[in-house]
This record gives C-alpha cells, sequence and structure tokens, in this order.
C-alpha cells in the first residue's frame, strides 16, 4: 500500500465470543399508557451481552391505533453505548439518543400488531438497558410508568429470537436473484472472518472487538484457494469465506481485488506476484477463478461486495514520472493499459454476478483533495469503469481511505474557517486542500462520479478501521487563533507529521466500527484493513511474498518531496505487510475513538 498525495498546489455474529463468553442476557418491558395519545406501544428490549458487545431484539407492539410509519426513540443510560449495526430499521445515534425508523416492509402496524427489529452494539463499563421509549414521538411508558424489569409482566406476542442461532431477517428488501439492493450493507449482518478474529482474539482485550466485519484480502493468485504459509492470510480460500459466512448466518461478506499487474506502483511494501506485462494472466488465473467461485449458486443468498484493486487508479495520475516522487513502473502501467483494463475486465467479470457488488477504490482527501488531482482521478475512474467491456452499472459505489489513516471528521476546524484573515487552507498541513477529512471528501466525490456518468444511486464506503485518533493526544477544542498554524495543528484530531505518511502511523486508534448509512451519500463505515495487519516492514525482512522495504515504513527515515520531507511517523519493529502487528494492534486498541 501507498497512499499519498501531490507535493503543493494552490492546489460484526457475529460469530459471538463463543458460548461461554455469554452474560446475563435480559428483558424489559414498557406498557404503554399514554392516555391521550393515539399512539400506545409495549417495547420489549432483550440483550445478550459480552465484553465490550451486544447484539439486541427490540419487539414493537402497537397498543394504539393502526401506524403507517413509526419512529421508536431511546436514550441509552451509558454514554459508552453504541448500535453498530442494524436490522430492519434505519438506525442513527446522536450522543445516546437512537432513533429507530421503520422500513418499507414493516412500517405499517395494525393496532395490537408486533415487529422486531434489533442491532449489533458496542459498550464499555457497563450495559444497562435503556428504560423508556418513544413512538412517534409519544412515550411507550406515558413518560411516567417506572419501567418493568424482568419477569416480565407483559411478554411480547412475537417474542424475539436469539440471534446467534437466529440470523436477522429481511426478505421484503432481498430483491429476486440477479437484483442488486441499493445499499448491500443494510439491514443483514457481516461476515466476520475467523482468520482474523483468532488473531484479534489471541491478544489481551481483543475480543473487544474482534466480532467484528473485516475484509478478506485476495492479495496473490494463491490465496483464491487458501495461502495457510503466508504471513498475512491462512488456509480460507474464497470457497472456505463463503461457506463459513452462510454457517455464520452473514448477510454481506467483503473481498479485496488486489492483484494488479505492476500493483503498487509508486511504492515497494505491497508490490505484488505479477509483473506489468502480465494482464492475460491477471484475467484468466486471478480473476475467472473468484468469479467462478462467486458466482456458484448455493451462494446467492450472500450480498458478496468486492473492493477493488487499493490504490492503483489514482496512481496513473500522481504518480508517474515528472511529478514528484513519480515512478518508471507508474508510467508503464499506464502506457500499457494494466490498470485501467485490468480494473474494467475485474468490474465486467464480477459485475456480471446478480448478488456482487463492486466497489472502487478512490483514494482519500490528503491524496485527492486538490482540484488537480481530484478531477482527473474520477475521470480515470471512470475510464476504467467503461474498459473492457464494462459499464457503470458494474460500479455499485467507491470506497475512500482504504487501509490509511485519514480523519473521519475533523471536529475542531473547517476548511472554510479563517483565522486573522487567513484561510486555514493556507496551513502547513492543509496545503491548500479541499477538504480537511474523509465524510466531506468522500461526499463530494460522489458527487463529482455522478456529474461524470456513474449511477446517481451508487454509494460511497470509508474505511473506519485505523483513522480513529482517540487517547491521550486527542484535541478537546480548537487550536490557538495566533496563526492558521496554530489553530490548525493544536485543533486537528489527526496526529500524523504529513497527509503523506501511510505506513503503521503512530498514535493512531480504532475508528467508527463498521456499520450501515452512517451519513448522507455513504453506504457504510468498514473495517477493510483489518486491525492489527502490519502496513510494511520498518527494515528490509528477506520473504518470498514479494514484499519489498519501503523506507516510509522506517520510523528513522525523515520523508522525502512526496511527505514534505517530514519523519514518516511509523511504529518500529513492523513485520512485512500484511503479517500480525501485536504492538500496532494494541495501540490502536488503546487509542479507539469512540473509545472501547
Ligand atoms: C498487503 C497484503 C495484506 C493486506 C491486508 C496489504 O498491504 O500487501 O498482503 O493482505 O495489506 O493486511
Amino acid at each position: 500500500m501507498n497512499v499519498w498525495r501531490r507535493l503543493t498546489g494552490p492546489r460484526r455474529a457475529l460469530a459471538l465470543a463463543g458460548a461461554g463468553a455469554l452474560v446475563a442476557g435480559g428483558l424489559v418491558t414498557i406498557p404503554g399508557t399514554a392516555a391521550q395519545a393515539a399512539t400506545q406501544c409495549d417495547i420489549a428490549y432483550t440483550s445478550n451481552d459480552w465484553q465490550g458487545g451486544f447484539t439486541a431484539n427490540i419487539t414493537i407492539k402497537n397498543v394504539g391505533d393502526p401506524l403507517n410509519g413509526w419512529t421508536l426513540g431511546w436514550t441509552f443510560p451509558n454514554s459508552s453505548q453504541r448500535v453498530q449495526q442494524g436490522w430492519s430499521a434505519t438506525y442513527t445515534q446522536s450522543g445516546s439518543q437512537v432513533t429507530a425508523r421503520s422500513m418499507s416492509y414493516n412500517g405499517t402496524l395494525a393496532t395490537g400488531a408486533s415487529t422486531s427489529i434489533g442491532f449489533n452494539g458496542a459498550w464499555s463499563g457497563s450495559n444497562p438497558k435503556p428504560t423508556s421509549f418513544t413512538l412517534n414521538g409519544v412515550a411507550c411508558n406515558g413518560g411516567t410508568t417506572p419501567p418493568t424489569t424482568s419477569p416480565p409482566t407483559d411478554p411480547p406476542t412475537d417474542p424475539p429470537t436469539d440471534p446467534p442461532t437466529d440470523p436477522p431477517t429481511d426478505p421484503p428488501t432481498t430483491p429476486p436473484p440477479g437484483t442488486k439492493v441499493d445499499n448491500p450493507y443494510v439491514g443483514v449482518r457481516g461476515y466476520v472472518n475467523p482468520e482474523w478474529k483468532a488473531k484479534a482474539d489471541a491478544e489481551a482485550g481483543g475480543s473487544r472487538v474482534s466480532n467484528n466485519p473485516t475484509a478478506v484480502w485476495l492479495d496473490r493468485i494463491a490465496a483464491i484457494n487458501g495461502t495457510p504459509n503466508s504471513s498475512s492470510n491462512g488456509a480460507f480460500g474464497v470457497k472456505e469465506h463463503l461457506d463459513e459466512a452462510l454457517r455464520q448466518g452473514a448477510g454481506y461478506i467483503q473481498f479485496v481485488i488486489y492483484n494488479l499487474p505492476g500493483r503498487d506502483c509508486s511504492a515497494l511494501a505491497s508490490n505484488g506476484e505479477l509483473g506489468p506485462d502480465e494482464l492475460p494472466k491477471y484475467k484468466a488465473q486471478y480473476i475467472d477463478p473468484i468469479a467462478a467461485i462467486q458466482s456458484q449458486s448455493k451462494y446467492s443468498s450472500l450480498r458478496i461486495i468486492n473492493i477493488i484493486e487499493i490504490d492503483s487508479l489514482p496512481n496513473l495520475v500522481t504518480n508517474t514520472s515528472g511529478q514528484p516522487g513519480g515512478t518508471v513502473m507508474c508510467d508503464t502501467v499506464k502506457a500499457n493499459g494494466a490498470y485501467v483494463n485490468g480494473v474494467g475486465y475485474a468490474l465486467a467479470k464480477l459485475g456480471a454476478i446478480g448478488n456482487v457488488y463492486n466497489y472502487i477504490d478512490s483514494g482519500h482527501h490528503g491524496w485527492l483533495g486538490w482540484d488537480s488531482n481530484f478531477n482527473p482521478s474520477a475521470e480515470i475512474l471512470k475510464t476504467a469503469a467503461v474498459a473492457s467491456g464494462s459499464t457503470v452499472n458494474n460500479v455499485h459505489g467507491f470506497i475512500t481511505n482504504t487501509a490509511n489513516y485519514s480523519a473521519l471528521q475533523e471536529p475542531y476546524f473547517k476548511v472554510t474557517d479563517n483565522v486573522n484573515g487567513q484561510t486555514v487552507r493556507q496551513s502547513k498541513w492543509v496545503d491548500w486542500n479541499y477538504y480537511v477529512d474523509e465524510l466531506s471528501f468522500a461526499q463530494a466525490f460522489r458527487t463529482k462520479l455522478v456529474s461524470l456518468g456513474f449511477n446517481s444511486n451508487i454509494g460511497m464506503l470509508i474505511d473506519t478501521s485505523r483513522n480513529g485518533w482517540g487517547g491521550s493526544a486527542r484535541p478537546t477544542g480548537p487550536g490557538a487563533t495566533t496563526s492558521v498554524d496554530t489553530y490548525v495543528n493544536g485543533g486537528r484530531i489527526d496526529r500524523r507529521a504529513h497527509l503523506g505518511n501511510w505506513c503503521n502511523q503512530a498514535g493512531a486508534g480504532l475508528g467508527e466500527r463498521p456499520r450501515a448509512n452512517p451519513a448522507t451519500g455513504i453506504d457504510a463505515y468498514v473495517w477493510v484493513k483489518p486491525p492489527g495487519e502490519s502496513d510494511g516492514s520498518s527494515s528490509e525482512i528477506p520473504n518470498n511474498e514479494g514484499k519489498g522495504f519501503d523506507r516510509m515504513c522506517d520510523p528513522t527515515y525523515g520523508g522525502n518531496a512526496r511527505n514534505g520531507n517530514n519523519p514518516s511517523g511509523a511504529l518500529g519493529n513492523a513485520p512485512i505487510s500484511g503479517a500480525w502487528f501485536s504492538a500496532q494492534f494494541q495501540e490502536l486498541m488503546r487509542n479507539a475513538y469512540p473509545a472501547l
């Protein structure tokens, strides 16, 4: 991986952690008695808890007038409690307040009818059940009746089922085979890769996060059948992962298609196995066999999500020779069409499968946030989307920040802020970028892509696996208004020395846990880079996996033109890319934001 930017410019189970890890579940029912309101409701809230996580099921019984659309609201008693991934409703959370909005198929509730919804959540400290609910703004306990705790006085007519053995259902949104849903992350739970989970569980405290869905990287041809002897992946191949996803009752599974000819053309840490002229081999021995497995009918109930070729296309825009740090390899794969035609072929072949969803990698704000990179990158994504017989219909969306560290949102400064009459864009950190964080960039890039002819319902993903930037070094307010630099540097949560730093960044934390529909235009926050897997070795380590040594992973390196000659900011003692890096995983957990 290498993600950098041009120099200057005014420019989740939920494989539950085993039955033994389950702690007391419970049930709270709230009889609804809002005397003067037509809306009356009984709510049954149950949860299965384990250290750091839980699955909640909520049964809503309408004991008032018939409802056509409903919104359930509650406040979590503990500020750490978070909805991560829900089903059968659209969830939003602001602080501790949660709203769950009905779907098209369960909004109509006759008098006496019930419906069940649920979600996977996270907690730290304690996980108390919410004690009061509102339905369409009307308190289900009339706002005064104290909650009745177990045993329930008014059991739901339709008791919730045990989630680990009965996955969330969403039949009304599952279209006939061959029709893709708008957002494949909605209403279903994600596949937990047992190989990553085992590594995370082996770490002290790792079980707090090991039930999150992470992507499966197909980083070489051999990974299709499993690579028990590689540093990064394990014995499972595509088939074993898909079979395990069915066994888990997962609704979606994520693969990373990552093996282009001349891969990682501008860096050394993830150079792949294929030379720049091996496009035919890429097609015949990599994409075709993956498509052959993903298209098997026994997997047709799964939403198979492919993340297409990290870093590739933007490298053709920003890292060809003549540009600071440009490489001959990027020139070569640009000139011979290996990236554009390889991506087009992957899109066409995989996109033809009815339950497969392609999301193309599209860099991050600290790389493409200048118009001079933003526009040509969008254009080359379009060129690739219609190459090799593909059409834009094979593209479901795009992903930003894959395996990078760019902050989701900078809470303490905006790109429009001025200090002493100077725009923050002029600060050293922002350096004339038009975006200061990933969310704003991803939303704007989506708009640009639609304007170029991509479908108007494309959705963006943001890799939040390592962009949390919590911990003791996280600022708690804006920086001093002495200058644009004091203001930005004092307030920014992204603590890197430079936005171009991309390898094993010291100080980083786990970011938002994977969840669907987190913001306008965003299909999901996802964990594509599995936290704990190295970006590259900090010194040369001989290996037979094609992994080179990039000095951007060396903590003693003083940088180059591409990171403004800043220190690399990388952690020391790192293994080769993809290999487990325990110290980094521990730091990511310590600095998680939201905290674990
Ligand atoms: C490595 C892959 C690895 C992936 C996920 C990449 O940088 O080159 O081998 O599977 O990261 O950790």
